[in-house]
């Protein structure tokens, strides 16, 4: 490799969060001049931006330094991310890592790698304390060519006792409305049909870029802005807190032309006593009145559920008090996530520890409730004729798309088909739990 072509490989763990953030470091490297390769080839530099919700971190980080020193043994490894800045001493130890960049310092990755050499010794940190992240750097990355992760939001300031996000990524901070209607518009400009919005906490959009200080912006204000943009296929709100997702907002979707009737809301647990010992901001009848009311205004809205199995104090009981509110819930489909034990969070120090087979017990009840609500929603979907956003993968000569309420559909491979929004009927649920469209002039000649 000459001296002057320098190449960058990049590999991104975790959520959209940081897929976004990874895009943004790479445009960093590449507006300098490297040319951006994948992670398996050759090249001069190697960047791991980690996860620390992951459940094992360590072992995943180990890893993709272990992929990129067997790609190019003289390659720089740099790791960036939420466990970089939980563990940056740790990682530092990790045979075949050059540097360590904070929360702060990732987005000035190009200075630290100006003098780096390998040196085969330990890694260089570098780390600032957590509470010096005040700052918003806004960054959307292009997922699959046909969605984009747009970043309006970093941070947390609720103390949720399970959770370490606010330990890596400080507190909750927002880009100005200016710069993400500008952001979306180019997003638009490059011909992509969905923008997925992203955050920590999004609901809590409006707290300033610049130190603490909230500027005169509500999440209401972003959505209505942003709906008005002129382009933008549609718009998807990733996730939300149910406390901070207002009737208003609700509305507005439901009246939109471009955000789509999608809500994934975290309830964590269907049981009062645990959303208290978890330092949750609602209560389960906060809950169900949020789902209802989108169920009234949205009755073909998807909407999802993050949910917890297994937190210290989960009894059978308290279990199934979860199990059956979600059973009763008019609800499309859950992400289920077994409880770990996470350092320095208040909930690793409580009692009723639940023993780790139980936990995983537990688990599968709820995936199966989850794949039963699934089942269900498509079914009451069969039959209506809906705008399919088509991606490009190409699996057994099969393509995947989303309906505007997230119901997963599938076809025979047509290139021409990539990245085009069609209307077509969706037809029956097939064996791997995707849905069959009707072909387009069938759905036609049926319109007509
Ligand atoms: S709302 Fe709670 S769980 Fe979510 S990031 Fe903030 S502290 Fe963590």
């Amino acid at each position: 490799m000459s001296q002057y072509h320098r190449t960058a490989a990049f590999h991104t763990l975790g959520c959209k969060l940081n897929f976004a953030e990874t895009s943004t470091i790479a445009r960093q490297l590449t507006e300098a001049g490297y040319e951006k390769v994948s992670f398996d080839e050759k090249a001069n530099v190697y960047v791991i931006n980690t996860c620390s919700v992951t459940e094992n971190a360590d072992r995943e980080c180990k890893l993709h330094v272990k992929r990129a020193m067997k790609a190019n043994p003289e390659g720089l490894v740099v790791i960036v991310g939420c466990y970089a800045q939980l563990k940056p001493e740790e990682i530092s130890q990790i045979e075949g890592v050059d540097l360590v960049l904070g929360a702060k310092e990732k987005f000035n990755i190009l200075s630290y790698l100006d003098d780096l050499e390998k040196s085969g010794s330990e890694g260089i940190v570098h780390s600032c304390e957590i509470e010096e992240t005040d700052f918003f750097i806004g960054s959307y990355s292009i997922g699959d060519r046909t969605r984009a992760f747009l970043k309006v939001q970093d941070g947390c300031d609720y103390k949720c006792t399970y959770c370490t996000i606010p330990l890596a990524r400080g507190i909750s901070r927002s880009d100005t409305i200016q710069n993400v209607l500008k952001n979306a518009t180019e997003i638009a400009a490059r011909d992509i049909k969905e923008i997925v919005l992203t955050g920590v906490n999004i609901g809590d959009y409006g707290k300033g870029e610049f130190g603490n200080k909230r500027h005169e912006h509500t999440f209401l204000d972003l959505i209505s802005e942003l709906d008005r943009v002129e382009g933008i296929e549609r718009i998807r709100i990733s996730s939300i807190e149910p406390n901070l997702l207002k009737d208003e907002s609700i509305e507005l979707v439901s009246r939109s032309k471009s955000f789509v009737p999608h809500f994934h809301i975290p309830l964590q647990s269907g049981s009062d006593d645990l959303l208290k010992k978890m330092k949750r901001r609602y209560l389960t009848k906060l809950y169900d009145e949020r789902v209802h009311k989108i169920r009234e205004v949205m009755p073909h809205a998807a909407i999802g559920v993050d949910v917890i199995v297994g937190f210290p104090g989960e009894t059978e009981e308290r279990f199934m008090e979860t199990y059956h509110f979600l059973n009763d819930l008019p609800i499309t489909y859950l992400h289920v996530f077994t409880y770990s034990e996470r350092e320095n969070t208040e909930a690793a120090d409580m009692e009723g520890v639940v023993p780790i087979p139980e936990r995983k017990r537990r688990n599968k009840m709820l995936r199966i409730l989850s794949e039963k609500k699934k089942m269900a929603f498509y079914q009451e979907q069969l039959g209506k004729t809906l705008p399919v956003l088509w991606e490009h993968e190409n699996k057994n000569g099969k393509m995947f798309g989303f309906t505007e309420n997230y119901v997963r559909v599938q076809k025979d491979f047509d290139p021409s088909s990539v990245n085009k929004i069609e209307w077509l009927k969706l037809d029956k649920i097939e064996a791997d739990g995707s849905v069959s469209v009707m072909s387009s002039f069938k759905s036609f000649l049926e319109k007509i």
